[in-house]
């Protein structure tokens, strides 16, 4: 079993004999038999009549089993003393593969348990519809933040992660107060690039998480709440969750000393793609704006392109593109070499109509920075690479708060 073991609080209303026997009625059609022999079901949490458990499937099959998730939480909500079912369909540890992209990761107890009590009743959308994300029961949220602004990629590996770490440091060099949400399911970093434990942030009096600081700048991570040690797959159900309570779960202005200033900017590290999981993300938390990162290549600008629409598909502006590691200078002689080509993220930006932000160079110096947790703005504010930032950074602020 490669989750927790079957773990009931003393005040649960339900037996986990109710439900088994409940679960042990849904039937897996492909396996001819219910997912209880079958021992698909583990992690079953459950708190103040609120059902957490985890269905353990062949990753292959995972996108084809909604219809048995959503079997499996109407057979346990049907169960006396239940009010709130949430079920998520997990890779098992012996599926044959992980998805090539997907980094694997698992939730911990804790969190399980605090998703179990918050999640609403179904996943079902109010329209009765399936809501393969489990969002569309989350009320809009109040957030005391005042622009959220998300740093996405049509692909990994082009320096979004870098790129959003240095803005939001630059953004509260700028005088803002700022906040970083690394929401990069798939490879979260930002603990690194900033140098903090992957553990998770303390809960205080406001039962909310208290987000570390690093160099002035709230961060939270999808990486703390996770185990990321123990293979698994977060099902976009999870996923989604956890991110709307990584906004609404957090005390970023630290309101439990009594403090009421908003925020006035959080920079989001999205996961890179244009798939459903960063669609959904991309409609559910509030953005004022999105900023796309890209490489000069080719490839990477048809996907930047990929990025662009899927934001107007959500009705956030594109703040503007930034192009990463768009040359070389040598540091001997200061010549440019424009290693992948140059410039392409501009013309693309001015022939799609939306802004451009600038252009990082390819520097050794943001390279290791990042990789010793402390990036060039604070590490070497005066060099070519944090004023390029700390231009980027102005011109955001300006968007997002005209004078
Ligand atoms: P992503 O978030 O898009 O997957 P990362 O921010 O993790 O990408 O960056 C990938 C790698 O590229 C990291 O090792 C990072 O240090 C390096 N990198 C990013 N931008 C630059 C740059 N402008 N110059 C040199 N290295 C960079």
């Amino acid at each position: 079993m490669i989750l927790k073991k079957l773990k009931l609080f003393k005040t649960e209303q339900v037996s986990s004999d109710a439900i088994t026997g409940a679960l042990s009625s849904v039937i897996d059609e492909d396996q001819g038999k219910d997912i209880i022999s079958l021992g698909m079901v583990s992690g079953v949490q459950v708190q103040d009549g609120a059902v957490l458990f985890v269905i353990e499937v062949d990753s292959a099959r995972g996108p084809a089993l909604e219809p048995l998730r959503l079997k499996a939480e109407q057979a346990v909500l049907a169960l006396d003393g239940v009010s709130r079912v949430t079920a998520v369909l997990a890779a098992a540890r012996k599926a044959p593969q992980v998805a090539a992209n997907q980094t694997s990761i698992q939730l911990d107890g804790q969190t399980a348990g605090k998703l179990a009590s918050q999640t609403s009743s179904s996943s079902s959308s109010s329209s009765g519809h399936p809501d393969p994300h489990g969002m569309n029961k989350n009320p809009p949220l109040t957030l005391p933040i005042k622009k959220i602004i998300a740093v996405a990629s049509g692909k990994g590996g082009v320096g979004k992660s870098t790129v959003a770490v240095n803005l939001a440091l630059a953004l509260s060099k700028a005088g803002l107060r700022a906040g970083i949400l690394d929401a990069d399911i798939y490879g979260p970093s930002v603990p690194r690039l900033l140098k903090l434990p992957a553990v998770k942030p303390e809960m205080n009096s406001l039962e909310k998480l208290v987000p570390y600081e690093a160099h002035g700048v709230k961060v939270m991570s999808i990486g703390f709440m996770v185990e990321e040690d123990t293979p698994m797959i977060w099902r976009g159900p999870m996923v989604q969750t956890a991110i709307y309570q990584m906004l609404r779960d957090v005390d970023w202005i630290d309101e439990a000393s009594g403090q009421t200033e908003y925020l006035d900017v959080l920079v989001v590290d999205m996961p890179p793609g244009t798939g459903d999981a960063q669609l959904t993300m991309a409609q559910k938390v509030p953005l004022s704006g999105a900023i796309i990162v890209s490489t000069p290549q080719d490839i990477a600008l048809i996907d930047a392109r990929k990025g662009i629409g899927m934001f107007e598909k959500v009705d956030v502006p594109v703040l503007g593109i930034i192009e990463n590691m768009s040359m070389f200078i040598c540091p001997n002689c200061n010549h440019e070499a424009h290693i992948f080509g140059h410039g392409g993220a501009k013309a693309e930006a001015t022939k799609l109509g939306c802004g451009f932000l600038g252009e990082i160079p390819l520097d050794i110096d943001i390279r290791v920075t990042s990789d010793e947790g402390q990036p060039v703005i604070v590490s070497n504010p005066d060099g070519a690479p944090a004023r390029i930032f700390a231009d980027i950074a102005s011109q955001i602020k300006a968007q997002l708060f005209p004078a």
